[in-house]
């Protein structure tokens, strides 16, 4: 379905919405428009905050009536630009952020407009945590609704396994509760499926007690050898440590000296959710592996994990990716990873590798959205560049190198899928996946009024 140009004013979806809409003729327009990622310069016909279930059931009823193409915002991260829309309305969920945590339950009630940083600082102060990502100004809607891989994947799974129930608007304008009791072809379907089945406006997640961890970031330099052995011993650790590998150039960090600037590091960070002495134990191999160019390991609290730099802030790169699972990293792929890498003329290239297994792995295949619990290590490809039009002379190298390091696993993660997702969305969803989400989609959004997103079409 096409959208269609302004079928209704700014001035009716003022009286209409009574929520916060932005305008093009408003003075924030242009910043509310935004989002994270460069290169989706979009003019929806409004941005809208609407700070209740009931107003974000009026946003879904009058965009389908109107046959206007809807953006559901959360966070604004989307790799595929999809938390803008031109000529459509964008359903901003900022104005949305109440927490509510039951310390003795541990388990939180979270509005979907929070940020992964927010919601990890206000759990830490009662000593409890669940895991996102790695990156706090990432909203919890998106992160969550198609899996979430973060610092605390192996010890406790993804962010959709602790998961208990959410709240969604449907594309009827209903408000309904998916859990294991209500809606469980919902739940099953939220957990991994992305947007496709309605606005969740509510997460009722599960806390786990995490007073500290062991982690922080740890700057090797990167080379054949030090990427592979970092790998293996991400594998051989326990699984209380999970582990981040971007192999980059070292970035201009005050803390680094600056003759290391440029230079090919392996910029690791890394979480041991246990206590201080086996968590020292189990970062020590990693340690030795070369002298590092910086050691900021330590005991910590798990939100300071969060506040590392170049996380928000006006600069909105365009990013060129390829995401990925293979078995293992040998050293030819290391060698691969770091010869590529040196040879990049991006602004900034990376190849982000992430151990999975632990919790993650014990979850059944089948038992929701999210497919790929048998994959070991997640690979991401990306260059980043200051504008569009630069973006077709670095894809070649993004591609290249994610072809080059390719194995027998063809799986793909949906939040790491940018606009190249429109093919790869079979791979995110095989096979037995991909059927029984159509068939849900079929009955919660059978004219596919959620189709902004890594779109689950109902056929
Ligand atoms: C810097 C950075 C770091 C990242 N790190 C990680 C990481 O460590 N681990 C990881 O797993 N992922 C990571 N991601 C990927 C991230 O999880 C996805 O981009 C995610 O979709 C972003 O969520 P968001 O709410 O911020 O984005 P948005 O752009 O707001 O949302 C993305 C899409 O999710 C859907 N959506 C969002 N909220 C809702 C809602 N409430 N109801 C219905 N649909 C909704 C919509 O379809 C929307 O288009 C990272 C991304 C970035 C940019």
């Amino acid at each position: 379905m096409a959208s269609r140009p302004a079928a209704i004013s700014v001035a009716e979806l003022r009286s209409e919405l009574r929520a916060e809409v932005i305008g093009p003729d408003d003075a924030g327009y242009d910043q509310a428009r935004t989002p994270f990622y460069g290169g989706f310069d979009l003019r929806p016909q409004a941005i809208v905050r609407p700070t209740d279930d009931a107003g974000v059931a009026r946003v879904v009823t009058l965009a389908r009536d109107n046959g206007l193409e809807l953006a559901v915002r959360s966070g604004g991260h989307s790799l595929a630009g999809h938390s803008t829309s031109d000529g459509g309305i964008v359903l901003d969920l900022s104005a949305m952020r109440a927490l509510d945590i039951d310390p003795e339950a541990r388990t939180a009630w979270a509005q979907t407009g929070l940020t992964a940083g927010e919601y990890t600082t206000a759990a830490h102060a009662h000593g409890l945590a669940t895991g996102f990502g790695d990156t706090a100004s990432v909203g919890i809607g998106g992160i969550t609704l198609s899996g979430g891989v973060g610092y605390l994947v192996r010890k406790h799974g993804l962010t959709i396994d602790s998961l208990l129930a959410a709240e969604l608007v449907t594309a009827d304008g209903e408000l309904v509760t998916a859990s294991e009791q209500e809606h469980p072809d919902l739940f099953w379907a939220i957990r991994g499926g992305g947007g496709n089945f309605g606005v969740a406006t509510r997460f009722q997640l599960r806390l786990h007690e995490l007073d500290g961890i062991v982690g922080g970031m740890l700057i090797l330099p990167a080379t054949a050898d030090t990427v592979y052995g970092f790998m293996a011993e991400a594998e051989a650790a326990p699984e209380e440590l999970s582990a981040i590998a971007n192999v980059m150039p070292a970035p201009p960090m005050p803390f680094l000296p600056s003759e290391q600037h440029g230079r090919l590091v392996i910029f690791a960070l890394l979480a041991y959710a246990g206590d201080v002495d086996a968590g020292t134990n189990a970062v020590a191999p990693f340690r030795a592996l070369a002298e590092p160019v910086a050691d900021m390991v330590r005991p910590m609290r798990y939100p300071e994990l969060f506040q590392g730099p170049g996380d928000e802030g006006e600069f909105h790169p365009v990013a060129i990716s390829r995401t990925m699972y293979v078995d293992s990293i040998d050293r030819s792929a290391a060698e691969t990873i770091v010869e590529q890498l040196q040879a990049s003329t991006a602004m900034m290239a990376a190849t982000q590798l992430r151990m999975l297994g632990g919790a993650a792995a014990r979850v059944p295949v089948d038992a929701t959205a999210y497919a790929h619990r048998e994959s070991r290590i997640m690979v991401n490809v990306a260059a980043l560049v200051e504008a569009p039009e630069q973006a077709p002379v670095h894809e070649p190298w993004v591609v290249g190198l994610a072809e080059a390091l390719r194995q027998d696993d063809p799986g793909a993660y949906v939040n790491f899928l940018g606009a190249e997702g429109k093919t790869q969305i079979p791979a995110a969803y095989p096979g037995p996946t991909w059927d029984r989400l159509v068939e849900i989609k079929r009955r919660y959004d059978p004219t596919n009024v959620f189709r902004l997103n890594q779109n689950i079409p109902p056929g």
